[in-house]
This record gives C-alpha cells, sequence and structure tokens, in this order.
C-alpha cells in the first residue's frame, strides 16, 4: 500500500499523474481536490473515488477503475496499453491485479498483454476476441497499422514524446492472452469482503458485461452506456436490438439498488435514475415517440435519437428494419 493513501482517503478528485522514464514510473502527487492538468504524456489521472476504489484516466478518453478487496484486486479494463499499468498501478493495488474486462474493444483491452490474469465474458471472447487475435496477423504482414487508431481518435496529440508505433504495433500483435477466466449474467467474482456481480450488458458489442460492486453499490459499464462521448450501438460488433432492449430493461429492473453508475467514456458517478432515463427514452425509440437524425458518422451511416444532450447512435439499417422514425436533415 502507498503510504500517503492513509493520510490522503478522501473522497474524488486524489489527482496523481504518471508516465514512463527509462523503464521506471514516475508518480506525482500534483494537486488535491482540484483539476490541475500536467503537461506529462501521455496523461493518467488517478482519482479515488472512495477509500478502495480508484479511476485511471486515460489522455482524457478512457477510465479504467481499480477496486481493491481484501483478498484480491480488480481492474475493470486496461486501457489503451501505452502505458504498463501493472507498473502505475503497482503502489495502490493491494493484491496482485487481475483484469476483468466490460468488452474487448482496444481502448478498454489492449494493456491485457501486460497482466497475467484476465477475465472477459465468454461471448465476447468467443465472439470478438478469438477474432481480434486472428486479425492481429495482418499486423505482422504490414496491413494493419494499431497505432493509427490514435489519429483516427484525434489523440495522436497526447502521445508520450517517445512513442514508438513499431513496438506499440509489436505488443498488440501479440494479441489478447487468453483469458484465466470466463464469466456469465450472474456470476460473482469474489474478492474477499466484496463481490462483483456480472450483469450482462449486450448491446455495444454481443458479449459486454457490466460489474456492480457488493460494498459501494458502483456500476462499471465501460460502453455500454454513455452520457456523453462515445455511446455507440451501430458498430460491427453490435448486439441485436431484441437483446439491446432486454439489456436496457435489465438495467431498469436493478437501478433503485445502484449508488452511481460509472461508464468508461463521458460523465461519470451518475445516479441510478440515469438508467431509468435511458429505460424511457429507449421506449420512446421503440414505439416512435422519439424521432431519430440520420448522420454520416465515421464508424458508418447511423441514427442519432438524443435522449437530452447525449444519445446512442444505432445503425440506420436496424433503424430502418425495425420502423423506428428518423429523418434526413
Ligand atoms: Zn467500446
Amino acid at each position: 500500500m502507498c503510504p500517503f493513501l492513509s493520510h490522503f482517503s478522501a473522497r474524488f478528485f486524489t489527482l496523481i499523474s504518471s508516465t514512463f522514464k527509462q523503464g521506471s514510473i514516475l508518480i506525482f502527487l500534483l494537486k488535491l481536490y482540484s483539476k490541475t492538468i500536467h503537461s506529462v504524456k501521455p496523461q493518467i489521472l488517478i482519482k479515488q473515488l472512495s477509500s478502495s476504489i480508484f479511476e485511471i484516466e486515460e489522455m482524457g478518453f478512457v477510465s479504467s477503475f481499480l477496486i481493491n478487496g481484501s483478498k484480491k484486486s480488480i481492474l475493470i479494463d486496461s486501457g489503451f496499453g501505452i502505458l504498463n499499468y501493472s507498473e502505475v498501478l503497482k503502489d495502490i493495488a493491494t493484491h496482485e491485479i487481475e483484469i476483468a474486462n466490460t468488452h474487448i474493444h482496444p481502448d478498454h483491452s489492449n494493456g491485457n498483454g501486460y497482466f497475467t490474469q484476465t477475465l472477459m465474458s465468454e461471448t465476447e471472447w468467443e465472439n470478438h476476441g478469438l477474432k481480434w487475435n486472428k486479425a492481429t496477423e495482418n499486423i505482422k504482414n504490414g496491413t494493419w497499422n494499431p497505432s493509427s487508431m490514435f489519429s483516427y481518435s484525434e489523440m495522436e496529440d497526447q502521445l508520450p514524446a517517445d512513442f514508438n508505433a513499431e513496438t506499440y504495433n509489436a505488443f498488440i500483435a501479440k494479441g489478447l492472452p487468453i483469458p484465466t477466466r470466463l464469466v456469465k449474467n450472474g456470476d460473482f467474482i469474489d474478492l474477499g469482503d466484496r463481490q462483483l456481480e456480472i450483469i450482462a450488458t449486450p448491446a455495444h458489442t454481443t458479449g459486454s458485461i457490466s460489474f456492480l460492486d457488493s460494498e459501494s453499490g458502483f456500476l462499471f459499464g465501460g460502453d455500454a452506456f454513455a452520457k456523453s462521448g462515445l455511446w455507440l450501438l451501430n458498430l460491427k460488433c453490435r448486439a441485436s436490438l431484441e437483446e439491446l432492449f432486454k439489456t436496457y430493461e435489465r438495467l431498469n429492473s436493478i437501478s433503485k439498488k445502484i449508488k452511481g453508475v460509472f461508464p468508461a467514456h463521458g460523465k461519470k458517478n451518475l445516479p441510478h435514475s440515469f438508467l431509468q432515463e435511458i429505460h424511457q427514452k429507449m421506449n420512446e425509440v421503440r414505439d416512435g415517440s422519439l424521432e431519430g437524425v440520420f448522420k454520416k458518422h465515421k464508424t458508418g451511416d447511423s441514427v442519432f435519437f438524443d435522449f437530452g444532450g447525449f444519445g446512442p447512435m444505432f445503425h440506420v439499417e436496424d433503424v430502418k428494419n425495425a420502423g423506428f422514425k428518423f429523418v434526413i436533415k
């Protein structure tokens, strides 16, 4: 346990910035209770959410969450893999870290290779993980350049000055390690003094899962929902509409026991009413009382439904096939 944590166990926004330098991790305690941004790249902000839960925000884009139990530490998602989170978090994790992936997208699982214990949903591994690993052959033959996703996501200027695309690509080319555990809806991960319940949340991908912490009541959902930022329900790896609507019904049905909702992108620590709000809006999409707007998006032709300053992007074909209302402006 890092000694300063016992002194600074206050909730929210304990900010630390960390970076690689000559093979070692330097951790700077910046400024408590402020949002000062350090110029070191890539920007990694570690925010303490409770005495045992930390948010690790990478490049202002995506967040992973570390949960320390009395017998085990779990890291929900492993980031882009630019930094070795097993090094970054070694002074904060109280036990050896096991990765628990919400889904396998590169901003959530590329760092898995730094860990020996990883878990994800059986469906995600079978539907997408195996395919991903097969696709890494294309890195070796030069037809896929994984580091190009940073320019696609407009994050290029956030990369560290010594970022080496070749080294990064070679790391990704190793593929995702075979998960040491495969889980499904209703399973529990035992951390000793707390349990993480697996909630199947297929929508963004067919095998996405969320984690409900019994101790804090926090729900960590990856990209199953977002108040702002990325909420893409239009991707090739998406679930069917039938499964998708079941997901938001399931989340609505358990919403009252949730004390904070934590998506991986955009606003965090949302109230449980957020899940009820999504459920209601999804019903409006279904019954035609909410009209979508066609968008030519970089992820493909889509329809955006405005849930009140945020909302999901559906695939245009799904919307047409289901007969949901939308306009082309
Ligand atoms: Zn994703």
